[in-house]
């Protein structure tokens, strides 16, 4: 059982506006001063100081979506929430909710409920060291917003982060493990920090063969990464539109790419947009370990199927990982302080 705490008194609203720029508005109603402005201490878990809701379209189906984002205690993880159902499923966002990853990544609870598209949000919440949250949705599919984690990134900001009583632990990559898939791989290796090396080759001009690498904190991704949005080669968009799918999907919420161009007006954010949008893809599925994982994730034309399955592969062998404490910082005994000031008072002089 997962008891939220929620705040009441604190929201915003976040709309999606028809301009493909990350959402800056909100109202000016943000969190309390000292939320923000608190130290973040990587030995603690983290929520946030407040609830913001984001309004936009679903990408697959079309229709419009709520996504709320609420604080919740310490140890409850990402949580989802479908508050359309007459009764509430809870879903956790852990690698065991996974049920598809051909699109997009797709958790599923009980009676056959699911939330599609989930990953842009849960890599903001992870790049931002968010470690509980209660996401509450109305309905199957997460809004795409821009069709990047700015609008998230933007919101989590807007609303402040808190820091809890309770020590934070991480997974601990102990040896590599790794998974193969037609021409693409995906492995998880030691490393003292939280790095990815992401490389893609596509036979599109316009996208090529990039690569990118780089270690995870929050300013890293809120910086060079949360921008980049979703992509998909034209010809397969319009593919999937008589399939009944991608309905949502517009030059407003993903780069269209044909052969030779991108078909968007306003062209592409940086030119390895495509590169950057795979990797904060990693960085959310990867966040579905549901604690921050230390080790190098690199992959070669992967995706949420690959990324999903490193995790599986990874959780499948006891002796390739351990979960560890986050090590304590050194801290002052109570009291040390009155020590130093009896100290500081009657020290030799100096000078
Ligand atoms: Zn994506």
């Amino acid at each position: 059982m997962v008891t939220i705490a929620r705040a009441q008194d604190k929201s915003l609203t976040l709309e999606s506006g028809k301009t493909s720029e990350p959402v800056k508005s909100a109202k000016p109603e943000a969190a309390p001063r000292a939320a923000k402005t608190a130290p973040r201490n990587s030995e603690f878990q983290h929520t946030l100081a407040g609830r913001v809701s984001l309004t936009g379209v679903g990408v697959h189906k079309n229709a419009p979506a709520t996504v709320t984002l609420n604080p919740a205690e310490a140890d409850t993880g990402i949580v989802f929430v479908r508050t359309d159902l007459a009764d509430e499923v809870v879903m956790e966002a852990t690698w065991r909710s996974v049920s598809a990853t051909e699109l997009c990544t797709v958790l599923a609870g009980a009676n056959g409920a699911t939330i599609s598209t989930i990953e842009h949000l849960m890599a903001a919440l992870r790049a931002l060291e968010i470690d509980n949250a209660l996401i509450e949705v109305d309905g199957p599919e997460m809004p795409i917003m821009d069709g990047s984690s700015a609008p998230f990134v933007e919101a989590i900001r807007q609303v402040g982060v808190l820091s809890q009583a309770a020590r934070r632990s991480f997974v601990k990559v102990l040896k590599p493990v790794r998974v193969e898939i037609g021409d693409g791989w995906g492995e998880l290796s030691p490393c003292a920090t939280t790095r990815f090396e992401v490389e893609i080759d596509f036979e599109l001009k316009p996208i090529g063969r990039q690569s990118i690498a780089f270690d995870l904190t929050p300013d890293v991704f809120a910086d060079d990464f949360a921008r980049a949005r979703t992509f998909g080669r034209i010809q397969d968009v319009e593919r999937l539109w008589k399939m009944g799918f991608a309905l949502g999907a517009s030059l407003e919420n993903s780069i269209a790419v044909a052969d030779d161009r991108v078909l968007n007006p306003e062209g592409t954010r940086w030119p390895d947009e495509f590169v950057r949008h795979k990797a904060l893809d990693a960085v959310g599925d990867l966040a579905l370990s549901g604690l921050p994982i230390r080790g190098l994730y690199r992959s070669y034309k992967g995706g949420h199927r690959i990324n999903a399955a490193v995790l599986q592969a990874l959780f499948a062998d006891p002796t390739a990982y351990e979960i560890v404490p986050a090590p304590a910082h050194p801290r002052r005994e109570q009291g040390h302080a009155e020590i130093a000031v009896a100290a500081a008072a009657y020290g030799p002089e100096r000078g």
